[in-house]
Protein backbone atom coordinates (compact mmCIF):
# COMPACT_ATOMS: atom_id res chain seq x y z
CA UNK A 1 0.00 0.00 0.00
CA UNK A 2 2.41 2.01 0.84
CA UNK A 3 5.23 1.12 -2.16
CA UNK A 4 6.37 3.47 -5.22
CA UNK A 5 5.31 7.17 -5.47
CA UNK A 6 3.06 7.41 -2.77
CA UNK A 7 5.80 8.28 -0.59
CA UNK A 8 6.51 11.19 -1.81
CA UNK A 9 4.74 13.56 1.16
CA UNK A 10 7.96 15.53 2.47
CA UNK A 11 8.56 14.89 6.33
CA UNK A 12 9.60 18.82 7.90
CA UNK A 13 11.85 18.46 11.39
CA UNK A 14 14.58 20.35 12.91
CA UNK A 15 17.27 18.47 15.22
CA UNK A 16 16.45 20.63 17.64
CA UNK A 17 13.49 19.49 18.29
CA UNK A 18 14.93 17.13 20.31
CA UNK A 19 16.44 19.34 22.98
CA UNK A 20 13.11 19.59 24.90
CA UNK A 21 13.52 17.31 27.78
CA UNK A 22 11.10 16.98 30.39
CA UNK A 23 13.10 15.62 32.91
CA UNK A 24 9.69 15.17 34.82
CA UNK A 25 6.15 15.25 34.50
CA UNK A 26 4.57 16.93 38.23
CA UNK A 27 1.03 14.84 38.59
CA UNK A 28 -0.66 15.28 41.57
CA UNK A 29 1.36 16.74 43.06
CA UNK A 30 4.56 13.71 42.16
CA UNK A 31 7.09 13.92 39.99
CA UNK A 32 6.84 11.23 37.32
CA UNK A 33 8.85 10.08 34.62
CA UNK A 34 7.95 12.36 31.48
CA UNK A 35 6.80 10.67 28.20
CA UNK A 36 6.51 13.31 25.72
CA UNK A 37 10.57 12.04 25.03
CA UNK A 38 12.75 13.01 22.49
CA UNK A 39 13.55 9.25 21.24
CA UNK A 40 9.81 10.32 19.69
CA UNK A 41 11.73 11.95 16.89
CA UNK A 42 13.67 9.50 16.18
CA UNK A 43 11.01 6.44 16.60
CA UNK A 44 8.85 8.68 13.80
CA UNK A 45 12.07 9.44 12.15
CA UNK A 46 12.85 5.58 11.47
CA UNK A 47 9.24 5.12 10.22
CA UNK A 48 9.08 7.45 7.44
CA UNK A 49 12.72 7.06 6.18
CA UNK A 50 10.96 6.93 2.55
CA UNK A 51 9.70 10.13 2.81
CA UNK A 52 11.60 13.18 1.49
CA UNK A 53 13.46 14.93 3.96
CA UNK A 54 12.90 18.84 4.54
CA UNK A 55 14.94 20.63 7.47
CA UNK A 56 12.66 23.01 8.71
CA UNK A 57 13.27 27.03 8.24
CA UNK A 58 13.28 29.91 10.62
CA UNK A 59 10.43 32.14 11.15
CA UNK A 60 10.21 35.13 13.30
CA UNK A 61 8.33 36.18 16.49
CA UNK A 62 6.08 37.38 14.57
CA UNK A 63 4.87 34.38 12.59
CA UNK A 64 4.07 33.44 16.45
CA UNK A 65 2.53 36.38 17.51
CA UNK A 66 -0.18 35.45 14.56
CA UNK A 67 -1.80 33.06 16.69
CA UNK A 68 -0.37 33.97 19.98
CA UNK A 69 -0.21 36.92 22.47
CA UNK A 70 3.26 37.70 22.09
CA UNK A 71 3.76 38.15 26.30
CA UNK A 72 3.21 33.94 26.41
CA UNK A 73 5.61 33.93 23.36
CA UNK A 74 8.51 36.45 25.35
CA UNK A 75 7.54 34.41 28.58
CA UNK A 76 8.87 30.85 26.35
CA UNK A 77 12.00 32.48 25.62
CA UNK A 78 13.24 34.19 28.19
CA UNK A 79 11.39 32.10 31.73
CA UNK A 80 14.46 28.93 31.62
CA UNK A 81 16.79 31.70 32.45
CA UNK A 82 14.95 33.94 34.89
CA UNK A 83 14.47 30.32 36.93
CA UNK A 84 18.05 30.05 36.70
CA UNK A 85 18.76 33.23 38.12
CA UNK A 86 16.93 32.31 41.13
CA UNK A 87 17.44 29.75 43.55
CA UNK A 88 15.51 26.90 42.91
CA UNK A 89 18.55 24.70 42.32
CA UNK A 90 20.11 25.45 45.62
CA UNK A 91 17.00 25.89 47.55
CA UNK A 92 15.23 22.46 46.41
CA UNK A 93 17.01 21.19 43.23
CA UNK A 94 14.53 22.00 40.77
CA UNK A 95 16.45 22.87 37.59
CA UNK A 96 12.66 23.18 35.63
CA UNK A 97 10.44 25.42 35.49
CA UNK A 98 7.11 24.45 36.91
CA UNK A 99 4.34 26.57 38.43
CA UNK A 100 2.91 26.19 42.06
CA UNK A 101 0.72 29.24 42.15
CA UNK A 102 -2.25 29.96 39.64
CA UNK A 103 -3.99 33.16 39.73
CA UNK A 104 -7.08 31.99 38.70
CA UNK A 105 -10.42 33.62 39.25
CA UNK A 106 -11.37 31.73 42.06
CA UNK A 107 -8.27 33.75 44.07
CA UNK A 108 -8.65 37.13 42.04
CA UNK A 109 -12.66 36.80 42.81
CA UNK A 110 -12.93 39.83 39.91
CA UNK A 111 -10.27 42.31 41.59
CA UNK A 112 -7.78 43.58 39.51
CA UNK A 113 -4.03 41.31 39.30
CA UNK A 114 -0.86 42.54 38.53
CA UNK A 115 1.83 40.40 37.52
CA UNK A 116 3.85 38.27 40.44
CA UNK A 117 7.31 39.91 40.66
CA UNK A 118 8.59 36.33 41.78
CA UNK A 119 9.35 34.23 38.54
CA UNK A 120 8.38 31.04 40.48
CA UNK A 121 4.65 33.12 40.73
CA UNK A 122 4.61 34.13 37.96
CA UNK A 123 5.01 30.57 35.91
CA UNK A 124 0.98 29.92 36.78
CA UNK A 125 -0.11 33.24 34.85
CA UNK A 126 1.02 31.25 31.38
CA UNK A 127 0.90 27.47 32.93
CA UNK A 128 -2.21 25.90 33.38
CA UNK A 129 -0.62 22.50 34.77
CA UNK A 130 2.00 21.11 36.57
CA UNK A 131 3.21 18.89 33.83
CA UNK A 132 4.49 20.87 31.43
CA UNK A 133 8.24 21.68 32.45
CA UNK A 134 10.31 24.00 31.01
CA UNK A 135 13.93 23.31 30.46
CA UNK A 136 17.27 24.37 29.07
CA UNK A 137 16.50 23.24 25.60
CA UNK A 138 12.57 23.79 25.57
CA UNK A 139 12.51 26.86 24.13
CA UNK A 140 14.73 26.02 21.40
CA UNK A 141 12.72 22.95 20.56
CA UNK A 142 9.64 24.97 21.02
CA UNK A 143 10.51 27.16 18.14
CA UNK A 144 11.92 24.49 15.85
CA UNK A 145 8.42 22.68 16.28
CA UNK A 146 6.70 25.95 15.04
CA UNK A 147 9.44 26.49 12.03
CA UNK A 148 8.55 22.78 11.22
CA UNK A 149 4.87 23.48 10.93
CA UNK A 150 5.44 26.58 9.28
CA UNK A 151 7.37 25.41 6.81
CA UNK A 152 5.06 22.74 5.98
CA UNK A 153 2.08 25.53 5.64
CA UNK A 154 4.42 27.29 3.32
CA UNK A 155 5.33 23.91 1.17
CA UNK A 156 1.55 23.45 0.61
CA UNK A 157 0.73 27.15 0.28
CA UNK A 158 3.52 26.51 -3.12
CA UNK A 159 1.80 24.26 -4.07
CA UNK A 160 3.18 21.10 -2.72
CA UNK A 161 0.07 18.78 -1.84
CA UNK A 162 0.47 17.37 1.58
CA UNK A 163 3.22 17.87 4.02
CA UNK A 164 4.03 16.46 7.31
CA UNK A 165 5.77 18.59 10.08
CA UNK A 166 7.66 16.49 12.95
CA UNK A 167 6.66 19.08 15.24
CA UNK A 168 7.76 17.81 18.42
CA UNK A 169 6.84 19.31 21.33
CA UNK A 170 2.86 18.73 20.53
CA UNK A 171 0.91 21.88 20.51
CA UNK A 172 -2.83 21.38 20.51
CA UNK A 173 -3.06 21.95 23.85
CA UNK A 174 -1.70 25.98 23.77
CA UNK A 175 -4.19 28.37 24.12
CA UNK A 176 -3.65 32.32 22.75
CA UNK A 177 -1.67 32.60 25.81
CA UNK A 178 -1.34 29.71 27.88
CA UNK A 179 0.49 26.79 28.01
CA UNK A 180 -0.10 22.87 29.32
CA UNK A 181 -0.74 19.14 28.49
CA UNK A 182 3.14 18.70 27.23
CA UNK A 183 2.21 21.76 24.71
CA UNK A 184 3.97 25.26 24.66
CA UNK A 185 2.82 26.83 21.20
CA UNK A 186 0.44 25.55 18.95
CA UNK A 187 1.81 24.29 16.04
CA UNK A 188 -1.35 23.04 13.92
CA UNK A 189 -2.84 26.73 14.69
CA UNK A 190 0.26 28.49 13.32
CA UNK A 191 0.10 26.03 9.98
CA UNK A 192 -3.71 27.34 9.78
CA UNK A 193 -3.38 30.83 9.67
CA UNK A 194 0.06 30.43 7.81
CA UNK A 195 -2.77 28.99 4.94
CA UNK A 196 -5.07 31.70 5.90
CA UNK A 197 -2.18 34.06 5.49
CA UNK A 198 -1.36 32.23 2.24
CA UNK A 199 -4.87 33.14 0.41
CA UNK A 200 -6.70 30.34 1.66
CA UNK A 201 -10.49 31.42 2.05
CA UNK A 202 -11.03 29.00 4.77
CA UNK A 203 -9.18 26.06 6.72
CA UNK A 204 -10.14 22.82 8.43
CA UNK A 205 -8.12 21.46 11.28
CA UNK A 206 -9.33 17.76 11.97
CA UNK A 207 -7.80 16.51 15.03
CA UNK A 208 -7.08 13.00 15.62
CA UNK A 209 -5.02 12.37 19.18
CA UNK A 210 -7.06 10.92 21.66
CA UNK A 211 -7.11 14.18 23.42
CA UNK A 212 -9.42 17.21 22.35
CA UNK A 213 -7.22 20.14 21.21
CA UNK A 214 -8.65 22.63 23.82
CA UNK A 215 -6.07 25.04 22.85
CA UNK A 216 -6.69 25.17 19.06
CA UNK A 217 -10.27 25.15 19.61
CA UNK A 218 -9.71 28.22 21.95
CA UNK A 219 -7.96 30.21 19.40
CA UNK A 220 -10.22 29.82 16.52
CA UNK A 221 -13.55 30.08 19.03
CA UNK A 222 -14.81 33.18 17.49
CA UNK A 223 -13.50 32.45 13.63
CA UNK A 224 -15.62 31.29 10.59
CA UNK A 225 -12.71 31.11 8.50
CA UNK A 226 -11.04 28.41 10.98
CA UNK A 227 -12.84 25.16 11.25
CA UNK A 228 -11.94 22.82 14.41
CA UNK A 229 -13.22 19.37 14.23
CA UNK A 230 -12.23 16.51 16.80
CA UNK A 231 -12.65 13.11 18.13
CA UNK A 232 -11.66 12.31 21.18
CA UNK A 233 -11.95 10.82 24.46
CA UNK A 234 -14.67 12.33 26.22
CA UNK A 235 -13.25 14.30 29.42
CA UNK A 236 -16.20 13.74 30.97
CA UNK A 237 -15.15 10.39 31.66
CA UNK A 238 -12.11 11.73 33.58
CA UNK A 239 -9.48 12.59 30.93
CA UNK A 240 -7.19 15.38 29.88
CA UNK A 241 -8.65 18.65 29.20
CA UNK A 242 -11.32 17.48 31.31
CA UNK A 243 -13.29 21.03 31.14
CA UNK A 244 -13.37 21.57 27.42
CA UNK A 245 -14.05 19.05 24.40
CA UNK A 246 -17.66 18.28 24.86
CA UNK A 247 -20.23 17.81 22.43
CA UNK A 248 -21.96 21.24 23.17
CA UNK A 249 -19.14 23.52 22.36
CA UNK A 250 -19.55 24.77 19.24
CA UNK A 251 -17.86 28.43 18.87
CA UNK A 252 -19.53 31.60 19.09
CA UNK A 253 -19.72 35.03 17.32
CA UNK A 254 -18.11 34.40 14.23
CA UNK A 255 -17.38 31.47 15.17
CA UNK A 256 -20.70 29.92 15.72
CA UNK A 257 -21.28 26.42 14.18
CA UNK A 258 -17.38 26.60 13.32
CA UNK A 259 -16.12 23.97 15.88
CA UNK A 260 -16.93 20.60 16.59
CA UNK A 261 -16.48 17.87 18.96
CA UNK A 262 -17.21 14.24 18.96
CA UNK A 263 -16.49 12.92 22.42
CA UNK A 264 -15.64 8.78 22.67
CA UNK A 265 -16.43 6.42 24.83
CA UNK A 266 -12.89 4.70 26.39
CA UNK A 267 -12.41 1.72 24.78
CA UNK A 268 -13.66 2.77 21.26
CA UNK A 269 -11.84 0.89 18.01
CA UNK A 270 -12.00 1.37 14.87
CA UNK A 271 -15.14 0.80 13.39
CA UNK A 272 -16.40 3.74 15.62
CA UNK A 273 -13.39 5.72 15.52
CA UNK A 274 -13.44 5.90 11.52
CA UNK A 275 -17.40 6.64 12.02
CA UNK A 276 -16.25 9.82 13.65
CA UNK A 277 -13.70 10.53 11.18
CA UNK A 278 -16.06 10.24 8.08
CA UNK A 279 -17.99 12.89 10.08
CA UNK A 280 -15.84 15.15 10.66
CA UNK A 281 -14.88 14.66 6.82
CA UNK A 282 -18.61 15.03 5.82
CA UNK A 283 -18.69 18.42 7.79
CA UNK A 284 -15.68 19.39 6.42
CA UNK A 285 -16.47 18.82 2.74
CA UNK A 286 -19.51 20.73 3.45
CA UNK A 287 -18.09 24.04 4.35
CA UNK A 288 -16.54 24.72 1.17
CA UNK A 289 -13.06 24.62 3.08
CA UNK A 290 -10.05 24.73 0.85
CA UNK A 291 -7.24 23.50 2.66
CA UNK A 292 -6.43 20.95 5.34
CA UNK A 293 -4.50 20.81 8.62
CA UNK A 294 -4.60 17.49 10.98
CA UNK A 295 -3.65 17.66 14.29
CA UNK A 296 -1.68 13.87 13.80
CA UNK A 297 -2.23 12.70 17.40
CA UNK A 298 -1.48 8.56 17.44
CA UNK A 299 -1.99 8.12 21.14
CA UNK A 300 -5.58 7.01 20.14
CA UNK A 301 -3.73 3.79 19.44
CA UNK A 302 -4.62 0.49 21.82
CA UNK A 303 -1.09 0.66 23.38
CA UNK A 304 -0.28 4.24 23.99
CA UNK A 305 -0.07 4.59 27.79
CA UNK A 306 -2.42 7.79 27.52
CA UNK A 307 -5.45 7.40 26.37
CA UNK A 308 -8.32 4.30 26.78
CA UNK A 309 -9.16 4.50 23.38
CA UNK A 310 -8.03 1.19 21.20
CA UNK A 311 -7.80 2.31 17.14
CA UNK A 312 -5.10 0.38 15.35
CA UNK A 313 -2.91 0.82 12.58
CA UNK A 314 -5.00 -0.02 10.33
CA UNK A 315 -7.68 2.74 11.87
CA UNK A 316 -4.83 5.27 11.54
CA UNK A 317 -4.24 4.60 7.56
CA UNK A 318 -8.04 4.57 7.50
CA UNK A 319 -8.11 7.98 8.81
CA UNK A 320 -5.61 9.20 6.23
CA UNK A 321 -7.80 7.42 3.86
CA UNK A 322 -11.19 9.37 4.31
CA UNK A 323 -9.05 13.13 5.34
CA UNK A 324 -6.99 12.75 2.35
CA UNK A 325 -10.20 11.47 0.00
CA UNK A 326 -10.90 15.42 0.50
CA UNK A 327 -8.76 16.64 -2.22
CA UNK A 328 -7.59 19.25 -0.28
CA UNK A 329 -4.30 20.95 0.01
CA UNK A 330 -2.87 19.33 3.34
CA UNK A 331 -0.78 20.07 6.31
CA UNK A 332 -0.04 17.14 8.90
CA UNK A 333 1.34 18.50 12.28
CA UNK A 334 2.39 15.64 14.92
CA UNK A 335 0.97 15.88 18.33
CA UNK A 336 0.81 13.32 20.87
CA UNK A 337 2.21 9.41 20.52
CA UNK A 338 3.36 7.76 22.99
CA UNK A 339 4.32 4.26 22.56
CA UNK A 340 7.69 4.27 21.09
CA UNK A 341 7.83 1.24 19.81
CA UNK A 342 4.75 1.38 17.72
CA UNK A 343 4.68 5.05 17.31
CA UNK A 344 6.62 5.71 14.15
CA UNK A 345 4.58 2.94 12.26
CA UNK A 346 1.26 4.43 13.33
CA UNK A 347 2.58 7.74 11.70
CA UNK A 348 3.68 6.61 8.68
CA UNK A 349 0.69 4.39 7.51
CA UNK A 350 -1.69 8.01 8.39
CA UNK A 351 0.92 9.39 5.95
CA UNK A 352 0.86 6.27 3.35
CA UNK A 353 -3.59 6.14 4.01
CA UNK A 354 -3.67 10.01 3.22
CA UNK A 355 -1.12 10.42 0.27
CA UNK A 356 -3.30 7.85 -0.94
CA UNK A 357 -6.43 9.29 -0.66
CA UNK A 358 -5.24 12.15 -2.02
CA UNK A 359 -4.36 10.29 -5.08
CA UNK A 360 -6.99 8.13 -5.75
CA UNK A 361 -9.66 10.92 -4.82
CA UNK A 362 -11.20 8.41 -2.78
CA UNK A 363 -13.54 11.02 -0.90
CA UNK A 364 -17.00 9.25 -2.21
CA UNK A 365 -18.76 7.13 0.70
CA UNK A 366 -17.28 4.66 3.30
CA UNK A 367 -18.99 1.56 3.85
CA UNK A 368 -21.06 1.45 6.96
CA UNK A 369 -19.15 -0.67 9.90
CA UNK A 370 -15.48 -0.78 8.18
CA UNK A 371 -13.53 2.14 6.56
CA UNK A 372 -12.27 1.84 2.89
CA UNK A 373 -8.31 0.61 4.51
CA UNK A 374 -9.15 -1.47 7.53
CA UNK A 375 -10.12 -5.37 6.56
CA UNK A 376 -10.36 -6.13 9.77
ZN1 LIG B 1 -3.00 13.47 23.15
Amino acid sequence: MSAGPVSSMPVVWSPDTRRHDPKHEVWVGVPTPGTEVSARVDAILDAVAGHPLVEAQPHGAEALHRVHDPELVAFLASVHDRWLAGEYVELVGQDRVVPYFFPTPAMSAGLPLRDAPAVHALVGRFAYDTMTTVGPGTWPAVAAAADCALTAAALVAAGTPAAYALARPPGHHATPAGYGGSCYLNNAALAAQALRDAGRDRVAVVDLDAHHGNGTQAIFWERGDVLYGSLHVDPGTGWFPHVLGYADETGSGGGSGATRNLPLAPGTGDDAWLDAVSALRDWVSDAGCDALVVSLGVDAAAADPESPLEVTEDGYRGAGLLLGGLGLPSVLVQEGGYHLPSLGSLVAANLDGHEQGQVSGTSGERSAGSGPSAPA
